[in-house]
């Protein structure tokens, strides 16, 4: 295992559960100074902390709802207190409220909203300047295959993982002259409690459409995330990475 992240300081939002939790232990794993954000889960945010810890490296967990500018800036001031300037910055946390059109309220659309597209506007808004001076600035936004190809049911979910397609080309472009870089990964189907959430019947035939045969385990997205976030991704940005298993789109 390369320790090729030591020094740097990285951001996960929703790091508590699932796919979050898995990228916050490997880049730790990497030498990170890691900060593990969570708006509900603090037993599991600590646990993912506590993880980080034993094997040797630096973690915080920080409470904060992505959604609220005022949380999400007070995240930032305990991240600087903590560790410094932050090098990278994983906006991770998402949430789905699944119904037809026919059936969604705005409601269910503002939330998802909210969540999926208006967090990444505060925490990248709160650590814009951090990347921006970072001598390798790294921000990864995480959308989904769902994002590319739609899906039954997720109108407002697709929409804002879309919408970090338009999000990642254009700070790409407007960071690039600081060096550093912002990317997407679009996972596929992975096993987190996001997933458990859909229908056992609706799994199988997402599952019959994916080449490789298997949903997504969490650390089949972490790794790649850790490489966006490491030097050696330092020509890469503003590229969009699928890893669905070789769904196609
Ligand atoms: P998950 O298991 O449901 O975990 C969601 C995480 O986001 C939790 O840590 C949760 O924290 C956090 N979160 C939710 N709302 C938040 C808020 N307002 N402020 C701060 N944190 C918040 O989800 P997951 O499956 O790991 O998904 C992670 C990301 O990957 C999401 O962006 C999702 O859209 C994307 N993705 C997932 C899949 C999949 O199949 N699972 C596929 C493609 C993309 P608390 O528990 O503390 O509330």
């Amino acid at each position: 295992m390369t320790r090729n992240l030591t020094g740097k300081t990285c951001v996960v939002t929703g790091a508590s559960r699932g796919i979050g939790a898995e990228i916050a232990k490997n880049l730790g794993r990497h030498g990170a100074n890691v900060v593990v954000n969570y708006r509900s889960s603090e037993g599991e945010a600590l646990d993912v902390a506590e993880t980080i810890e034993s094997e040797g490296n630096s973690a915080i967990t920080v409470q904060a709802d992505v959604t609220d500018g005022i949380e999400v800036d007070e995240m930032s001031e305990t991240v600087h207190e903590a560790f410094g300037p932050a090098d990278v910055l994983v906006n991770n946390a998402g949430v789905t409220v699944d119904r037809t059109f026919k059936n969604m309220t705005r409601e269910d659309w503002d939330r998802v909203m909210d969540v999926n597209l208006g967090g990444v506007f505060n925490c990248t808004k709160a650590f814009y300047d951090d990347l921006k001076d970072a001598p390798e600035g790294r921000l990864i936004n995480i959308s989904s295959v769902v994002g590319q190809q739609g899906n039954y049911g997720q109108a407002n979910y697709a929409t804002t993982k879309s919408g970090l397609f338009g999000f990642t080309r254009t700070l790409a472009l407007e960071l690039a002259n600081s060096g550093s870089t912002v990317n997407c990964v679009a996972p596929g189907f992975t096993q987190t409690d996001m997933l458990a959430d859909v229908d056992e019947e609706v799994q199988g035939k997402i599952r019959s459409r994916i080449p490789l045969d298997r949903f997504a385990e969490v650390d089949d997205i972490s790794g790649v995330v850790q490489f966006l976030a490491s030097e050696e991704s330092s020509y890469m940005t503003g590229q969009i990475l699928g890893i669905n298993g070789g769904m196609e789109w």
